[in-house]
């Protein structure tokens, strides 16, 4: 298992594709892009798969959400899912995507094991993506989530960062589109995990805002009968039910102490926080030689030296050297 000093265990694992992305999201990614990590030094297909079984056959791992940058730029994804959904104890398989291809690629994910999805989709107004995004693809997005949602990869879930001034107007549409095609709705506080460090509390919507702008449209109550264990969200009941509507406090109520997630980039650290500052290099050792158990151990010394929380209020708190995209969110 992989158990931390304070006796939490990761069983959800993070798998970064490819730290590329074909958006630029204000709260990710400046306009130009960023320098992408060479491909050398990209996990190959075999060496994630080989590293994905070790957690899964040897260290109790038991999600695995591919995640990036970009996962669907990633050409092996179909293979690389099918060959997860193919490990013993069957692990549950999700995508954390931007959509973008989803509309062709929905089906044949599907059909190679994949259990669901979470979109990213911040706004409903075309002008605004393409100002938020600095692309023009809001209408790939809503076809990509159709599709999955048609495919069967549900629930499929939403994820929404607000920002100020930007599309915080947004909440209530967001939420109505998410209830009126069965998708369910995820808003996310902003954290200072964006390359170009411009992340502000002030700036910030937070949890309180995001419930209290929800609240003015919708009836709200905290979902009872499902116990939220590890889960980021903190789940509402909409209207009676039954859908449901989360909101993630990373910054203002975080969830550390229930913390189950432990990530792998697209070039082989192992990073035992997404604000983590050290990571272990798994990559290297697998290169050099190293046998599954010795990979194994390496993953559980990581992961024994997570720190108790994120640290975002402290004040010697520091935004890690690598930006969201390039950890794998
Ligand atoms: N490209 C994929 C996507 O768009 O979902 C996967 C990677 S993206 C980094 C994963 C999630 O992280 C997205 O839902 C995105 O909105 C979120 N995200 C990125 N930067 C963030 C930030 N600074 N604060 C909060 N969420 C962030």
């Amino acid at each position: 298992m992989l158990r931390d000093s304070f006796g939490r265990v990761a069983s959800d694992l993070r798998v970064s594709l490819t730290d590329k992305c074909n958006l630029r999201c204000a709260y990710c990614m400046p306009p130009e892009g960023l320098d992408w990590l060479p491909s050398a030094q990209l996990l190959t297909a075999d060496e994630i798969v080989r590293l994905v079984r070790v957690a899964v056959e040897l260290l109790g791992v038991t999600e695995i959400r591919y995640t990036g940058g970009e996962p669907l730029l990633r050409r092996e994804l179909t293979d690389i899912v099918a060959r997860t959904t193919a490990l013993r104890p069957r692990p549950q398989v999700t995508l954390t995507t931007n959509a973008i291809g989803l509309e062709r690629l929905a089906r044949p994910l599907a059909e190679a094991g994949l259990d669901r999805v979470n979109v990213s989709l911040d706004t409903l107004d075309r002008e605004t993506f393409s100002k938020l995004s600095h692309r023009d693809r809001l209408p790939d997005v809503l076809a990509g989530l159709a599709a999955a949602h048609e495919a069967g990869l549900r629930p499929v879930k939403v994820n929404t960062v607000l920002m100020r001034g930007l599309n915080d107007h947004e909440a209530v549409p967001l939420l109505r589109f998410c209830l009126e095609r069965g998708y369910e709705a995820r808003f996310i506080e902003q954290m200072p995990l964006d390359a170009q460090h411009g992340w502000s509390r002030e700036n910030m919507i937070t949890a309180d805002e995001i419930l209290g702008l929800l609240s003015e449209s919708f009836d709200l109550a905290p979902d009872e009968q499902e116990e939220r264990g590890s889960a980021p969200a903190e789940r509402f009941v909409v209207d009676g039910g039954p859908a449901r509507v989360g909101v993630i406090a990373s910054v203002t109520r975080p969830f550390c102490g229930a913390c189950d997630r432990v990530r792998l980039t697209a070039d082989g650290q192992v990073r035992n926080c997404l604000f983590a500052t050290e990571e272990s290099d798994l990559k290297a050792a697998m290169r050099a030689g190293a046998s599954d158990e010795e990979l194994a151990e390496r993953w559980r010394a990581a992961v024994a030296r997570k720190r108790a929380g994120h640290g975002i209020d402290d004040p010697s708190f520091l935004q890690p050297s690598r930006p969201m995209s390039a950890i794998g969110g």
